[in-house]
């Protein structure tokens, strides 16, 4: 029987004076896994990372046991790869594509990113062929980094608020080694997806991996949620604060399609991050 991965298990952390300093962050959780942005992610414009900030990132990710399927960062949210105009839709990708390339010098796997929105311009299915025709180009462009789509609340006119508009998204990428998912958990609830009990756990990812499939699962962000089921809101909440509760951490805790994949938590606050981290790791059954 094939050995089973261990259980990733981390937050969002800061990378403020350097993206050096985001594992020493994440180690300070007695965390396994991280994300972080790679720039400021309110701004467009971006430094290119100094060759000392590569090396010393690289250095104790190695130091400090994050390999590149611990870490999941996060791009810029002033990208949207469905943008209905082209100058805008252009601009979106050359800054898609310098993230990937980040990624790529810092000898990352995954880059996590959000669809896009349509912006009530163009029609749902239009905005989506966009997306996978940004995820094409960017690419193209750049080498061995896996585009990983976040699933959305579905507030305003985002996209990605169902499996299916995820699963539609891949279907027009032509390189399928090079495209993921990750889940959030707060948006999918918050998108409709119930997850309050075992039995809603259970057909939730039953959905998911029948639309999309858990072959493409490179990631997870574990957040609870401050709004109640279906309000199509992104508003994150604290485990176990909000309208979710535990059980759903618990099912992915004890479910091994979970494994082998950064599990991130996003929550609001951050000075009990570490005891949501052990929380997490005493849910899992193989400790
Ligand atoms: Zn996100
Ligand atoms: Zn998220």
């Amino acid at each position: 029987m094939a050995e089973l991965k261990p259980y990733y298990i981390g937050a969002h952390v800061s990378a403020a004076g350097g993206v050096e300093n985001a594992p020493l962050n994440a180690k300070k959780l007695s965390a396994n896994a991280f994300a972080f942005f790679t720039k400021n992610q309110r701004r467009w414009d971006a430094k290119p990372l100094t060759t000392r900030s590569i090396s010393l990132f690289k250095e104790r990710c190695q130091k400090l046991g994050f390999s590149s399927e611990q870490i999941l960062p996060h791009d810029s949210y002033l990208i949207n790869l469905g943008h209905p105009e082209v100058d805008a839709l252009d601009k979106s990708r050359l800054a898609f594509v310098d993230e990937i390339q980040r990624c790529q010098q810092l000898g990352l796997k995954y880059l996590n990113f959000h669809p896009g929105s349509h912006l009530r311009v163009l029609s749902e299915a239009e905005s989506l062929d966009r997306v996978s025709e940004s995820i094409n180009f960017a690419l193209s462009e750049t080498d061995d980094v896996i585009a990983v789509i976040e699933t959305t609340a579905g507030q305003g006119s985002n996209l990605g608020y169902n499996f299916s508009q995820i699963a539609q998204i891949i279907d027009g990428v032509f390189d399928k080694q090079r495209v993921g998912v990750c889940i959030d958990t707060c948006h999918i609830f918050a998108a409709g997806y119930p997850l309050n009990t075992y039995a809603e756990c259970q057909s939730t990812f039953s959905e998911f991996a029948e639309k999309v499939g858990f072959e493409y699962l490179c990631g997870m962000h574990l957040n609870d949620s401050k709004v109640a089921l279906g309000a199509r809101v992104d508003r994150h909440h604290s485990l176990g604060q909000g309208e979710i509760g535990l059980e759903v951490f618990k099912f992915i805790m004890q479910d091994e399609r979970f494994r082998g994949v950064p599990l991130v938590l996003e929550t609001i606050d951050e000075t009990v991050w570490a005891e949501e981290i052990q929380m997490l790791r005493s849910f899992s059954v193989h400790q």
